[in-house]
């Protein structure tokens, strides 16, 4: 069923010309002010109504700005076009040797068996919907322990199977994401070596030692670069500081060039240790503040690309994909911390904006105060993101959200200590009002076209909808 055809707002002119809407009723006079915005019903009726901001289409982060992907368009993308269903993907670990039954225990045996006889039953589902499935939910607890643990296990492993790299930037293309820079620059590199090597993984591609080498040698320059600019400041110091200095900057270049390849770990072992130095006395600490700059200049895979390809080829060709796109996604981010000493931070929509995976990363724990002064465009950003939200309340579409734009205000502005104080007064709840319920009407106008059985509409229960438009589940 389409309701492309139908606009809000050609809807709402409609009305405006006749005066009434459909149930007859006169619209109240302050609605002639009012002009809903050109609202399309796009798609599946599912849309009719948003409950979770993270779902609005683009809506931009609140710290970087960069268009989301919506939380639920990744999920969807990493269920249905990365990982391989279940009954694929149950027999292909054992056959790529990722599983061994011979020398698994007793409990990886019972929680695969299980897994294998469900997705043979149902062989479009993927691990993670086996695993969200009530039966399996319920089976579950009344296993043992161990045995119900071993199926997240295995749903770990089955996430190791991959298709070849020609796929992977082949769907990732489709899908467009609007990638940071550093992304960017993967992805390309990605591809490219998709044209080389289609018919391999990722993690095949990269683990191949001369493609590896190429990388780690870029990367060492790098590493041993932010070093030797490290030494030279060094120089200014006092003798005893410097002298420590120069010794851990001798072992650092140990570690990054005569270790294994494993890399994992090691930056945040180098920057540890340079902290040990410097964490003795105020004294050292002030003298070490610029050599510690220099040292976090140590690229990482946030940083850089080749850092990046290294660690992938560490973890698996889905985790790749996994991990580009968490950077896009959208998620929500706690205004004041979840985790702050003695003063949580509440988990609901009153204290969340969404932010990118990346920027929500960054964050952690941070002032709005300070990390504003890392990030002066979140101020920007926010408003952006906040002006976005209110249209989307106006316009019907978001719904549970009328309170939100006052709260998140109020939020923000304490949180960054008055930096941001984002400006609320395009959010209009007569016109949402309005035009939710010019919404629902339009909606069950089609529903009667087609010959289906009005029912009554609920906000907030958007179950509903689930139940009127979509057949129950069923799998052969
Ligand atoms: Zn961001």
């Amino acid at each position: 069923m389409k309701l492309t055809a139908i606009t809000a707002s050609n809807y709402y002119h409609k009305i405006k010309e006749t005066g009434r809407n459909t149930t007859g009723s006169f619209l109240p006079p302050s609605c002639n002010s009012l002009c809903a915005d050109k609202v399309t019903f796009s798609g599946t009726p599912k849309n009719l109504f948003i409950k979770d901001m993270r779902e609005l289409p683009s809506l931009g982060c609140g710290c970087c700005g960069i268009k989301m992907l919506k939380n639920s368009s990744v999920n969807n993308f990493l269920n249905k076009k990365i990982y391989y269903p279940a009954s694929i993907a149950l027999k292909r670990i054992k056959i790529e040797k990722y599983f061994n039954e011979s020398h698994a225990s007793e409990e990886m045996k019972e929680a695969y068996n299980y897994l294998k006889e469900y997705a043979e039953q149902y062989p479009h589902l993927t691990i993670n919907d086996i695993l969200a499935k009530r039966t399996v939910k319920d089976k579950r607890k009344q296993l043992p322990k161990e045995v119900s643990q071993a199926f997240d296990e295995i749903r770990e492993i089955t996430k190791l199977v991959a298709h070849n790299s020609k796929y992977m930037v082949d769907e990732i293309t489709k899908l467009n994401p609007d990638f940071h820079k550093i992304e960017k620059r993967v992805f390309k590199e990605l591809q490219s070596l998709a044209q080389d090597y289609p018919d391999e993984t990722f993690f095949d591609i990269l683990n191949k030692p001369q493609i590896k080498k190429i990388y780690l040698t870029k990367l060492q320059d790098k590493q041993l670069n932010v070093l030797k600019i490290a030494e030279e400041a060094a120089q200014n110091l006092p003798d005893n500081l410097k002298v420590k200095i120069i010794e851990n900057i001798e072992k650092a270049r140990n570690i990054f060039t005569e270790e294994s390849g494993d890399i994992l770990h090691k930056r945040s072992r180098v920057i540890s240790s340079f902290n040990s130095i410097f964490s003795t006395d105020d004294k050292s600490k002030i003298a070490g503040e610029e050599i510690m700059q220099i040292i976090n200049q140590l690229p990482d895979s946030k940083t850089d690309v080749n850092s990046f390809l290294i660690k992938g080829a560490q973890k698996s060709s889905n985790a790749i994909v996994e991990i580009l796109l968490s950077r896009v996604r959208s998620t929500y981010e706690h205004v004041k911390p979840h985790h702050r000493e003695g003063d949580n931070g509440a988990s609901n929509i009153s204290n969340y904006i969404a932010l990118c995976g990346k920027c929500n990363s960054e964050r952690q724990r941070t002032g709005y105060d300070i990390f504003t002064q890392l990030h002066p465009e979140m101020i920007d950003n926010a408003q952006a993101q906040i002006d976005k939200i209110i249209y989307f309340i106006n316009s019907g579409i978001l719904i549970g959200h009328d309170n939100y734009p006052q709260k998140i205000q109020k939020a923000l502005d304490i949180e960054s200590k008055g930096k941001i104080k984002v400006n609320i007064d395009k959010l209009d709840i007569t016109k949402a009002k309005i035009n939710r319920k010019l919404r629902q009407e339009v909606f069950a106008e089609e529903q009667k076209k087609e010959n289906k059985k009005p029912k009554i509409f609920k906000f907030g229960k958007g179950y509903f909808y689930k139940k009127i438009l979509q057949k129950p589940e069923k799998h052969k």
